[in-house]
């Protein structure tokens, strides 16, 4: 397979803090319409839009990148990605029984929306997506592994919920094929203070959580890229 360009850390209208009219169908369309020949649907701990995702990456012809973004106990993001939807399903439903049933008030947080292939809501979200599992960031990766998927390092480098911001750096006791940055110029400076690794793939991404913003920055997925057993 040669190289493919996506954005691989897109967030829609199931995240608390992403806009509602950020559908699964929305985010895939503007994902092709940028010329992108993947993308990821990544939403805060659930794989409920993966779906309509799919439905929609199929219509469009686009390659759809099952993920979520999982909050781990220690707060950090770790970006779990799989070769299928139903899989990243079971990791959600997992993840969903490892989250606190903390009181969750729409109008402070923000909708959580399941919607459909024709954009229709078909329902909500109990449990404020955004909390922290009850599972370590090393628990987290060793059950996105035990399920096929790869476990990615969500901005590595940023100032809240990254490997920087929490641990200061990489972690001791698990080890990750490639990570995500979100400043290219900072994570260098890190790589060569020896507190991020180098040598390993690196993403860059939108994070989108608004429409603007969606394939406004694309990774680069080249020969020997892990994802890309994901994709095959
Ligand atoms: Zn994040
Ligand atoms: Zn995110």
């Amino acid at each position: 397979m040669n190289a493919l360009r996506g954005d691989l850390h897109v967030h829609t209208c199931l995240s608390p803090c992403a806009d509602d009219d950020l559908t699964p169908v929305t985010a895939v369309g503007l994902a092709k319409l940028a010329g992108a020949d993947v993308v990821a649907v990544t939403d805060h701990n659930s794989a409920r839009s993966l779906p309509a995702a799919k439905a929609a990456a199929d219509a469009y012809g686009i390659l759809l990148l099952p993920g979520i973004e999982v909050n781990c106990a220690e707060e950090i993001h770790l970006l779990c990605y799989f070769a299928d939807v139903d899989t990243a399903l079971r990791f959600g439903d997992a993840l969903y029984d490892a989250l606190p049933a903390f009181p969750y008030d729409p109008a402070v947080w923000g909708r959580q929306l399941v919607t459909d292939e024709n954009e229709e809501i078909t329902g909500e979200v109990e449990k404020l997506l955004t909390g922290a599992v009850t599972l370590t960031l090393s628990e987290t990766a060793q059950l996105c592994r035990s399920m096929g998927g790869i476990p990615v390092p969500a901005h590595a480098d940023a100032d809240s919920y990254s490997l920087f911001s929490v641990l200061g750096g990489w972690p001791m006791d698990v080890d990750f094929d490639l990570y995500e940055v979100k400043f290219p110029e900072r994570a260098e400076k890190l790589i060569r203070a020896g507190l991020l690794p180098g040598g390993k793939p690196l993403l860059t991404n939108s994070d989108a959580h608004c429409a603007d913003a969606v394939a406004s920055r694309m990774s680069e997925l080249g020969e020997g890229n892990p994802l890309l057993r994901l994709l095959r």
